[in-house]
């Protein structure tokens, strides 16, 4: 098999697991974005991938992104940043289709301020860290209504929804309570912004190669997928 080949059936049984957990839960397949998790992948790779039905990439990386992006590697798929950001690479971010990953008011406002230097308006998600574990980036739920208000002050952004890396877990089946923690708190913003455009929740990203099912099962709108898509990640030392 070639590697377009090797993609183009993982992409399809990738699609299938999602179109099976949507049913299960009583959604519209079509509802469920599946996001490319390239990190580590060539762009010559990247290039076979945007050829089959994923709907966009997520890069972890600011370097990885731009050569890729250099490369052209991506179109004429959308590409979102999902990683951590520092602030001091804010520039070479914003710009991009969606940032995942704001998880503190300071990268908001340096996100904020790049982007209005650039007169654009800078789609963002909200990253939470629903585990509240101490390694990991995100925004603890507490303070989520804080940083949405934030947000929601600052022209030059538009806050589109949330995304979650979960805690992980030693038994299958137990990133399902993180997911539905998640969808609580989804639901609760759209409540509270509902009427009011500078804040809409229309994505909640959530769900990788061995969850993603469940996240769908949850209320996931996009899914970001890597090893079930590229095979398992080889990284140089
Ligand atoms: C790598 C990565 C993924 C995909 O992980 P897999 O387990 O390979 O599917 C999803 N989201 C983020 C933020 C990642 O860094």
């Amino acid at each position: 098999m070639t590697e377009r080949e090797v993609l183009q059936a993982n992409v399809e049984q990738v699609r299938a697991r999602m179109a099976d957990a949507a049913r299960a839960a009583g959604r519209d397949p079509g509802e469920v974005l599946l996001c490319a998790a390239s990190k580590t992948r060539s762009a010559e790779t990247v290039r076979l991938a945007a050829t089959l039905p994923i709907d966009l990439f997520g890069e972890n990386r600011v370097q990885e992104l731009v050569e890729k992006q250099a490369a052209n590697a991506y179109a004429p798929k959308p590409a979102h940043f999902i990683g951590h950001l520092q602030t001091n690479k804010v520039k070479q971010v914003v710009g991009c289709d969606l940032i995942q990953s704001v998880d503190s008011a300071h990268l908001l406002d340096k996100v904020a301020a790049e982007a209005a230097r650039r007169e654009l308006v800078q789609p963002i998600l909200l990253e939470v860290n629903i585990g509240g574990e101490a390694s990991k980036s995100g925004v603890d739920p507490a303070d989520l209504w804080a940083l949405l208000e934030a947000a929601a002050a600052l022209p030059s952004v538009r806050v589109q929804g949330l995304m979650t890396i979960p805690p992980v877990e030693e038994q299958p089946g137990e990133a399902r309570r993180w997911f539905a923690a998640m969808r609580r708190l989804f639901d609760e913003a759209a409540d509270r912004w509902r009427g009011d455009d500078r804040v809409r929740m229309e994505v909640l990203s959530m769900g990788m190669s061995a969850d993603f099912d469940q996240a769908i099962a949850e209320g996931a709108t996009l899914v970001r997928v890597g090893t079930a898509i590229f095979g398992p990640r080889v990284y140089k030392i």
